[in-house]
């Protein structure tokens, strides 16, 4: 190789803890997890083509392989602390190294998140990541605890990121008219799929209140439906509460809107569960961090999620829109 490829990454991404013992450059990492806590630890792989547009800039990647993983902590309410990167690329350049590593350094640096070491091969180009975070013993947000009769809300606003891909696919037909669109709006949504803000401080804040979590990763009702699953309950959606940002808003109808945010993923919010009581707390707490939260819906007693219309029909996904049932 014509240039030292774990050196430029060691010197790059630079958060120095005290409790790493030894990072890069030995046969394995020596970490010092706090004394009578639980690690979190969670592992995805980003794969070109599939999980992101062989067109995004390496400095996005970056950001985007750390950022999928800290939101997987968020969800977990746990701090995140160690990262380990697994590169494999087609060619290692210098300069899609570099670009990258200041992408993923950008977030790391954000949130304390040293990285310790990794692996790096040549092949089709694939990232992955492992991340560790630390949690009191007991007190993860996890998917199981949702009760009948807690309300269901969900961080920041959804479909941002499935719209900014639509943004991006030249064959959609749709695409002319989002090319036309005013250009802010467009980056505004691209900017959600390609550099997608982890909710770290909302889900701390959770972590005493919450009684289920997950991050919205596959899409709202895929998401909510592993709540449903683990914790033995259904969850009823208000269609009209799913919150939207302008940008969504200006670009699509009612209908289309629906679909992305219900369906769309890549959004990297929390969706969590919380007892009645709880519920103003909750929402105070997360608007003083700067990380608004909307009520939309509730847990009831059942096993599937359902999607409501204002005037109490059933919405179904379809792949060209909603059946209405009654
Ligand atoms: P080994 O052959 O012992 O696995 P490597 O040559 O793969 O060693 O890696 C040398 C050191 O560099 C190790 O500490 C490893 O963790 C680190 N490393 C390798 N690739 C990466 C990477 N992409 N990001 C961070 N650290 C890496
Ligand atoms: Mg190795």
């Amino acid at each position: 190789m014509e240039f030292d490829l774990i050196e430029l990454i060691r010197t790059r991404c630079a958060v120095q803890r005290a409790d790493v013992r030894l990072g890069i450059g030995d046969d394995a990492a020596l970490l010092a997890p706090p004394a009578g806590h639980e690690l979190a630890v969670s592992t995805d792989t980003l794969v070109g083509g599939v999980h992101f547009p062989f067109a995004t800039s390496a400095h996005d990647l970056g950001w985007k392989a750390l950022a999928v993983n800290l939101s997987d902590l968020a969800a977990m309410g746990a701090t995140p602390a160690w990262s380990l990167l697994a590169l494999t690329l087609p060619e290692a350049t210098r300069e899609f190294v570099a670009e990258f590593i200041d992408g993923y350094a950008e977030l790391a640096a954000q949130h304390g998140v040293a990285l310790v070491g990794g692996d790096t091969t040549r092949g089709p180009l694939a990232i992955g990541v492992t991340v560790h975070g630390f949690v009191a013993p007991g007190r993860a947000l996890r998917r199981d605890g949702a009760q009948a009769g807690d309300l269901v809300f969900v961080t920041g606003t959804l479909g941002d990121a499935a719209a900014g891909l639509r943004c991006l696919d030249r064959r959609d037909t749709r695409a002319q008219a989002l090319f036309n669109a005013p250009p802010d709006t467009r980056e505004t949504l691209v900017a959600r799929l390609n550099r997608p803000t982890p909710r770290v401080a909302a889900g701390a804040a959770l972590r005493d209140v919450a009684s289920a979590c997950i991050d919205v990763s596959d899409g709202l009702l895929a998401d909510l439906g592993h709540i449903a699953e683990r914790s033995g309950v259904g969850i009823e959606i208000d269609a009209g509460a799913l919150p939207a940002s302008s940008a969504l808003l200006t670009l699509f109808e009612r209908e289309e809107r629906l679909v992305l945010q219900a369906t769309g993923g890549d959004d990297y919010e929390l969706a969590f569960c919380v007892p009645p009581a709880r519920a103003g707390e909750v929402q105070r707490d997360l608007a003083r961090i700067g990380c608004g939260a909307t009520r939309i819906g509730r847990v009831v007693a059942g096993e599937r999620v359902r999607l409501f219309d204002g005037d109490g029909s059933e919405l179904v996904p379809e792949r060209s829109g909603w059946d209405h049932f009654a």
